[in-house]
């Protein structure tokens, strides 16, 4: 970086230290932060309230106000603030796990082959091994032990949750009565649901996932070949009107109970996506709380009806271009990242494979005293993340002559800007506007570096994956990639290193449009990238 920021990115700009021997983030502007990235390193509940005591920032324990906080009641931030998922902001710092342990399923979708034995596929539905809710519940505890993120549990698939509600019900039993802190959340494709919605809100699940790819019969036929109701297989027409219907009563008796109802939508082109402006429409006025629109993943490796007969999934800037028109709507998770159905860790992370169950010892016992420092940590951390976010929204206004500017940013998760561009699996993409800067999407590309080399091919994917791109932000990148980046019109550095993403953003920015802020005082002199 050559010359001076004076800037509130520049005071948020953070550099490692090290304190009573423990790694912290240091910002000059607000004292002592600890490194959520030394949290994730083995460490006792007794070392990690050691940092807590020792390092304190200037904001108080609390999460402070946050633009989610500010926009919802507190019955639904309480049960959003922590469910990395439901929240766009919380996705940085907790994580999920899902257990597959409710393998049937009652209906059949075009996209769907229901396929347990693969560790190598990573999409909603593919899972390495199916457990027993006693099994469950073990692997949970290990989890729950070991990765101090963690806060909310679901079952996802393969199956539906509802139809083999037994087990999905015995799971989740047995799991509240050993972690009553874990939130419990469940997906289903809503055919079975509106006969278990009064036990779903006796079992304390807030928040459930619906499927709904079509509110029009019609274009179910084109998705849903057949389903299983009343002891009947249904197919055509008849069909879909009945899994339609069922799909609204049970949303409606959701919305009725405050249970959070997140709709995932398949995006699958030239069948659903223009028709997923109505399906927005229509599950917003039901009371849905999100909508979750997901790229179809077809492969004919997969073996699904769309692999096989070479139905494409949309573009990652065809799928944006419907999420702009969806902007008046429900509200749009844009951070999914289509996890397995066995997905261990931080979104965009997977660490299942450590916890299979021959990882999983007999006699596990269960401690809560890493993950309650750990929240106490985050809790502090999100309010300075908050409070940039809220400076930097100002700074940006003022920037009338950007109209949109897109970043992909390498980053290990808590906010900040932390990753070597060679190591990552994914980006997240934020676009910047003067309205803002909003977190749009990831792109999930083949890590380009492996033992410090690089190939050729792998980066033109990586390059091809980033289409729309402006600028990549990262903590380290080599001149190499570098050049083949500029040459295909993407700008990168790694000037904004270990800042949080949306002041590294409004840094970059202000750096390369020269900007000065409407207060008169220089927020940067040069740009650097
Ligand atoms: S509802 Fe889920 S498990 Fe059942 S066919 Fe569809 S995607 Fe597969
Ligand atoms: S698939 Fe999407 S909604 Fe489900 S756990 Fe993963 S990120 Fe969350």
């Amino acid at each position: 970086m050559s010359g001076n920021r004076h800037s509130v990115a520049q005071n948020l700009r953070i550099c490692a230290e090290s304190v009573n021997g423990m790694p912290v983030a240091k910002s000059p502007a607000m004292g002592n932060l600890i490194s959520l990235e030394s949290l994730k390193a083995p460490v006792s509940a007794e070392e990690m309230k050691m940092k807590l005591d020792s390092g304190g920032c200037s904001t108080s324990g609390s999460c402070g106000s946050s633009e989610g906080k500010d926009q919802l009641s507190d019955e639904v931030w309480e049960k959003v603030k922590n469910h990395p998922c439901y929240s766009e902001e919380a996705h940085h710092y907790f994580a999920r796990m899902h257990v597959a342990v409710a393998p049937a399923c009652n209906i059949q979708c075009h996209y769907c082959n229901r396929k347990y034995d693969c560790s190598n596929e990573s999409r909603p539905g593919v899972v390495s091994e199916k457990l027993t809710p006693e099994q469950a519940v073990k692997k949970v505890m290990a989890v729950a032990s070991e990765v101090p993120q963690m806060s909310v549990l679901g079952i996802a698939g393969p199956g539906d949750s509802c139809y083999d509600w037994r087990k999905t019900k015995a799971t989740f039993d047995l799991v509240a009565a050993q972690i009553p802190d874990i939130k419990l959340c469940l997906s289903t494709n809503g055919l079975a649901l509106p006969e278990h919605v009064d036990e779903i809100k006796d079992m304390n699940i807030d928040h459930v996932t619906m499927t709904i790819n079509m509110v029009d019969p019609q274009v179910g036929t084109l998705i849903y070949p057949w389903i299983f109701y009343k002891n009947k297989r249904w197919t055509g027409l008849d069909a879909s009107k009945i899994l339609h219907e069922r799909q609204m009563l049970g949303l409606e008796m959701l919305a009725e109970r405050k249970i959070l109802v997140k709709v995932n939508s398949v995006m699958i082109p030239g069948v659903n996506d223009e028709h997923l402006v109505e399906v927005n429409k229509v599950v917003k006025q039901k009371g849905a709380f999100l909508h979750n629109i997901m790229p179809l993943i077809s492969d004919a490796a997969h073996g699904t009806h769309y692999g096989l007969t070479g139905q494409r999934g949309p573009r990652a800037m065809e799928l944006k271009a419907l999420q702009d028109k969806l902007s008046e709507g429900t509200k749009l998770m844009r951070h999914c990242r289509q996890c397995r159905a066995d997905a261990v860790g931080l979104l965009g992370e997977d660490r299942g494979q450590e916890f299979t169950m021959n990882h999983v010892p007999d006699d596990i016992s269960y401690n809560p005293e890493k993950r309650d420092a750990y929240q106490e940590v985050v809790a502090r951390e999100r309010g300075e993340h908050v409070a940039t976010k809220q400076a930097v929204e100002q700074q940006i206004s003022g920037f009338g002559a950007i109209e949109s500017v897109l970043v992909a940013v390498a980053t290990k998760g808590g906010g900040r800007i932390n990753q070597h561009f060679g190591h990552a699996k994914e980006f997240q993409v934020y676009e910047a506007t003067p309205k803002g800067i909003q977190f749009i999407g990831h792109r999930k590309v083949e890590q380009y570096c492996e033992g410090g080399f690089g190939e050729d091919a792998t980066l033109d994917g990586v390059i091809a994956a980033l289409e729309g791109v402006d600028v990549v932000l990262c903590s380290k990148i080599g001149d190499c990639p570098k050049d083949s980046l500029k040459a295909a019109g993407i700008r990168a550095t790694d000037a904004f290193a270990h800042d949080w993403i949306e002041a590294g953003i409004a840094a970059w920015l202000a750096a390369e449009f020269g900007h000065v802020s409407p207060a008169g005082s220089e927020i940067v002199a040069q740009a650097s990238a």
